[in-house]
């Protein structure tokens, strides 16, 4: 099976609003080393994967070559590349950084706890679906908000998913369903204004009518985005290492 190359692009172009902190997120140190560390050592040393396209903020590249690449000795890490305005802008720059792929794994930077059992479950959905994502049930139930701020709907539970990352599909595929997207973009129009674009798995669905697998997660496979995530994430990991989880 190993005629066929699997590429990861990591996600660290957000620039971590919501955590209140001059330094973005991804670069907040977490149990000794950066939160980005984390995913991407994970894919490192996972023999499945082949190339690792990192995506940096605006002005980062530098900072990650250096403090990424070279300080951790990331062998696989073959372009770093400056993200976008939105996450969707920083995904596309990712995906066209690949050299020809047959299978990429798309995962937020800012989620350290990603496994090499979440990993090679998702090069086995991409490879029998085209398209998978890790998702998790909801615990908690979901409410649709009106626009005063009252509860409007309360969709069954049983049928609600939590996204995670990696989003990881058919190279070929999520290539031609980003550019359509970019395409869809620069046109713009009234369409273009109702597409909140929050996952890659929306941009497959919305442009290519793909069917999109949901494959187990983790609980622990948080993202970081407020400051109270990093205690947590901390924690988490801290856990694995002693092998409480
Ligand atoms: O902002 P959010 O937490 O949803 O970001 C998810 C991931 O996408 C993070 O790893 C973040 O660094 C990345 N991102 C990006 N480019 C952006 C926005 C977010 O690479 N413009």
């Amino acid at each position: 099976m190993k005629n066929e190359k699997i590429a990861a692009v990591v996600l660290a172009g957000g620039s971590g609003k919501r955590m209140g902190s001059d330094i973005p997120k991804q670069y907040l140190p977490i149990d000794g080393h950066p939160v980005l560390y984390y995913s991407l050592k994970m894919f490192e040393d996972c023999p499945l994967v082949d190339e690792v396209i990192l995506v940096a903020g605006k002005g980062e590249t530098e900072y990650c070559v250096e403090n990424m690449v070279k300080t951790w000795n990331m062998q696989k890490i073959s372009h770093v590349v400056e993200g976008g305005k939105e996450r969707y802008h920083s995904v596309h720059e990712g995906l066209k950084a690949i050299e020809g792929a047959d299978y990429v794994l798309i995962h937020d930077g800012a989620r350290p706890l990603l496994t090499d059992r979440i990993i090679r479950d998702s090069v086995e959905g991409a490879r029998m679906f085209g398209a998978c994502v890790a998702a998790m049930p909801v615990k908690d139930t979901i409410k649709v908000a009106d626009a005063e701020g009252f509860a409007a709907q309360t969709p069954d539970r049983s049928t609600l998913w939590l996204m995670q990352t990696p989003q990881s599909f058919s190279y070929p595929l999520i290539r031609k369903a980003y550019d359509m997207l970019a395409q869809a973009e620069a046109a713009g129009g009234a369409d273009w204004e109702r597409l909140h674009i929050t996952d890659d798995a929306m941009v497959a669905e919305t442009f290519l009518k793909t069917k999109v697998k949901l494959i187990s997660g983790d609980y622990s496979n948080i993202k970081i985005t407020t400051p109270e995530d990093l205690i947590v994430a901390e924690t988490l990991l801290k856990s694995r290492k002693n092998g409480n989880i």
